[in-house]
């Protein structure tokens, strides 16, 4: 009988792609994928805590799961496993509690589990790439997993404390994963991690990386997901331009004042981070970068916070994610002084979201008239295809019988849609 798994995934894409993973291994044993919403045998919960409200959205998704059925088996892991193990142990409605490095066996724990071999997690193998490659998937484009880990220890960052220190995935493993999901039929790859640009695999780098991908035969192309701004060349910025690297960065800024930035203990300057962006822009002017701004951190005054409207403001990014500092326990930040009350943190996050809606609106009118090779992720009932461009931007467009879900149209845009993250709307 068809045993059912349901599985929530909350945080980053780096717990996406590690979800994807092993639900696959379920469905290549034939286990059913139900929604989490649906009665199942087990519930599988991938956590986060990087914020205050991660835990708190991890914690209403068990209670959740909890009170679903007294019989399901009830497997949480990720980054809250790593931050509070002890108190989910006590949890008696949770059958594993499973940490970050062991989440790889999931699927074998779970099955020895239904065939009444019990196995104990700490029996389970330690190993933050034991992840097979994602034929089934939650997404259209395949997230692909490089590194795990980081050695920086921004002051606010409760990260290195739960994913450990920096590890990179042998290139030989990243492009058998890249090329197996290729033949699963994905089309567009990212590349994820904690802190990507930090790459470093016997003598291969960042750029090293990205460029050997990029000499991978066949007609995808490859997304970079989060990155800090620091720990890769200007190598990188000569790749792009090339066909098969889109033109969108997510590059952490988190504030722009100098002084901020020094106590976040950030590897960058203010300055270093917009000549990047320059370099960029001066070559391709409608290249997109995309940011994560943290408001509210400890002793940020009124000018550290304009500081950081005037710098979001010059370059323009077409998406903030807008974090309002929450203290994480045992981060050099929480014993920092001047905290400041939650009023404060949300009258800057709104100056910010205020800000960010502007230049989103601008930055997607501005393609009015161009050209975008959408990925295309469904078909409405409508007849409508909807998925995102190259540049990253949401788009629709009326589907033909040349229209494929995971596969490539190109699109004309036509015009923009009202409302909040709005869809470019085009034609074929
Ligand atoms: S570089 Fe990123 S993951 Fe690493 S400590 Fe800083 S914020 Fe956290």
């Amino acid at each position: 009988m068809n045993r059912k798994v349901a599985f929530k995934t909350l945080g980053c894409r780096l717990n996406q792609y590690e979800t994807d993973s092993v639900m696959s291994d379920f469905v290549n044993a034939g286990y059913e994928i139900v929604d989490f919403n649906q009665p199942a045998d087990a519930y599988v919960i991938n956590t986060c805590t990087v914020t205050n409200m991660g835990d708190h959205k991890s914690r209403q998704v068990i209670s959740q799961a909890s009170r679903r059925t007294e019989d399901a088996v009830l497997v949480v892991t990720g980054c809250m496993v790593n931050n509070h193990k002890d108190k989910l142990d006590q949890n008696d409605r949770i059958t594993y509690a499973i940490e970050n490095d062991r989440k790889g066996s999931i699927f074998h724990l779970l099955d020895s589990h239904f065939k009444g071999e019990i196995v104990h997690p700490d029996e389970l193998i330690r190993d933050r790439f034991a992840f097979g490659a994602a034929e089934n998937s939650f997404h259209s484009r395949s997230l692909i997993k490089i590194q795990d880990g980081c050695n920086n220890f921004c002051t606010f960052c409760i990260v290195p404390h739960v994913r450990g220190r920096a590890e990179s995935r042998p290139y030989f493993d990243v492009e058998k994963n890249i090329r197996e999901v290729l033949e699963f039929g994905y089309r567009e790859i990212v590349l994820t991690g904690v802190n990507i640009g930090r790459y470093e695999h016997e003598g291969l780098n960042f750029e090293g990386l990205v460029e050997k991908i990029l000499n991978i035969p066949g007609d995808f192309r490859v997304r970079i997901s989060s990155i800090e701004p620091e720990g890769f060349g200007d190598k990188l910025f000569e790749m792009f331009g090339h066909p098969k690297l889109t033109p969108h960065l997510h590059m952490c800024l988190q504030s722009g004042s100098e002084k901020i930035l020094l106590k976040m203990r950030r590897q960058y300057t203010v300055d270093q981070f917009t000549s990047m962006v320059n370099k960029i822009k001066s070559r391709i002017p409608d290249f997109n970068f995309t940011t994560d701004i943290i408001v509210g951190f400890p002793g940020e005054t009124e000018e550290d916070f304009l500081d950081t409207c005037r710098v979001a403001d010059e370059i323009g990014f077409s998406h903030i994610h807008t974090f309002k500092y929450s203290v994480r326990k045992g981060t050099r930040a929480e014993r920092l002084p001047d905290h400041l009350s939650e009023k404060v943190k949300n009258e800057r996050s709104a100056v910010i979201r205020d800000l960010a809606e502007k230049h989103k609106r601008a930055y997607r009118r501005s393609f009015i008239g161009k050209e975008q090779t959408v990925l295309v992720e469904k078909i409405d009932s409508r007849g409508f295809a909807h998925g995102y461009g190259e540049h990253y931007m949401p788009v629709r467009f009326k589907a033909d019988e040349h229209t494929l879900v995971k596969n490539f149209r190109s699109v004309k845009i036509t015009s923009l849609d009202k409302g909040n993250d709005p869809e470019l709307v085009g034609k074929v």
